[in-house]
């Protein structure tokens, strides 16, 4: 039978946001992250990562970095007996530099190739899935599988909800990841 997830941005959401994290030793916890994913893991909710990296396409970050940092994130999660199921991100843009991830495609947020895709592979229900996210595009794709989205107020969140989207009502809007678990462990 298939599970609801929790779907996860990362920079500003699941970690500090960096700007374009290009070195571990950049790469930052909130103290609440591994407790955060430990909770979800707990409740049986899947949890996945789903993560634009723009800063490929633009040549400022190694895509063999990208997967470096999730598992140093994935090792620092393990020791404090946390897990993500699914690791995701699209290194695309349309504008990239780099003209081999030059392209319109469907994982770059706010599409929603990278949920879908993961859906697929780990089967889960979308429609009893939970987004979290600091900017509209996060949730305007979990919006687009009828996924119900949290906005965090940390990274680019405060920024985020003085303006409102077009596209999309969040169904909480909440400090922090640890509140918004909390808020989905009441919801779910
Ligand atoms: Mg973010
Ligand atoms: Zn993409």
């Amino acid at each position: 039978m298939s599970r609801p997830a929790v779907i996860l941005d990362r920079d500003g959401t699941l970690i500090h946001d960096a700007g374009y994290l290009d070195r571990l030793d950049r790469l930052e916890f909130f103290p609440y992250t591994v407790d955060a994913v430990r909770l979800l893991n707990r409740a049986n909710l899947a949890v996945i990562v789903a993560t634009n990296q723009s800063g490929v396409a633009r040549g400022l970050v190694e895509e063999a970095f990208v997967g470096e940092a999730h598992r140093h994130i994935a090792g620092r999660l393990a020791a404090g007996g946390a897990r993500v199921d699914g690791w995701y991100y699209c290194p695309h843009h349309p504008d990239a530099t780099r003209p081999e991830y030059r392209q319109a495609c469907d994982c770059r947020k706010p599409q929603a190739g990278m949920l879908r895709r993961a859906a697929r592979e780990l089967d889960l229900d979308l429609p009893r899935s939970f987004v979290v996210g600091d900017r509209w595009h996060d949730l305007e794709a979990g919006a687009a599988v009828g996924a119900r989205g949290i906005l965090v107020r940390t990274g680019s969140g405060r920024a985020t909800e003085s303006t409102p989207s077009a596209a999309v009502i969040p169904a909480a809007c909440v400090d922090d990841l640890i509140e918004a678990v909390s808020w989905i462990l009441q919801h779910s």
